[in-house]
């Protein structure tokens, strides 16, 4: 199947023919990939200052922000089904196990730094034609979410609402809403135990329930 790919120690940039993942464990789930954001990221792996190939690879296949379809299960994935639109998570977690962070399933505050990245840091990414993933790494995709946003945004004039539409100013822009409540940045759970870099605003329990006032 066709990938786009950086080789980073030839410094090219190219579509090449990659191999077409299968599924190889029954909680994975088989995507027909849709569509595929470039961001600044991508800019600075095209540029070959960043971007990491698998092991034993000497390219990377690029893509990490994505949307695809489920085209096949394996037979324990249960939490999405031939036919859901998902978008699948870039980060993986780094192993060790004193890292708490990857241990709850929060890569993305990774202790360590020794985490993989799809499309950027020792996994193939997401520009080609299908790829195969854990269950765990897909959020599904509401069909009436993905259905209103590509209607906005492919629109080429978009119709203003009306003023008792209900809808705020910045929704009119297509600006995002303001958050109703924001998490507190000040430490609020002084029992925690958790690293400074984290403060106590960590997402998971991070302190022994009995240490709790
Ligand atoms: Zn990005
Ligand atoms: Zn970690």
């Amino acid at each position: 199947m066709k990938a786009v790919a950086v080789f980073p120690s030839r410094k090219e940039l190219k579509v090449i023919d990659h191999p077409e993942p299968k599924i190889e464990s029954p909680t994975q789930a088989k995507l027909r990939m849709l569509d595929i954001g470039v961001c600044g990221t991508d800019k600075e792996i095209a540029r070959f200052d960043y971007g990491t190939p698998p092991a034993g690879s000497d390219y990377l296949v690029i893509g990490h922000e994505s949307l695809g379809r489920v085209v096949e299960v394996g037979s324990q994935a249960t939490s999405v089904k031939v036919g859901d639109l998902v978008v699948t998570m870039v980060r993986r977690p780094c192993g060790h196990p004193e890292c708490v962070a990857c241990a709850a399933g929060r890569q993305d505050f990774c202790f360590t730094g020794d985490f993989t990245e799809r499309g950027i840091k020792g996994r193939h990414g997401y520009m080609t034609e299908s790829v195969v993933d854990d269950q765990r790494f897909m959020v599904i995709v509401p069909l009436n979410s993905a259905t209103s946003a590509s209607s906005s945004s492919r629109s080429p004039s978009p119709k203003k609402p009306s003023s008792n539409s209900g809808r705020s100013k910045n929704a009119c822009r297509g600006e995002r809403p303001a958050r109703p409540e924001s998490r507190p940045l000040t430490p609020t759970r002084p029992w925690c135990s958790a690293p400074a870099r984290l403060a106590c605003w960590a997402p998971w329990p991070c302190g022994p329930a009995d240490s709790r006032p």
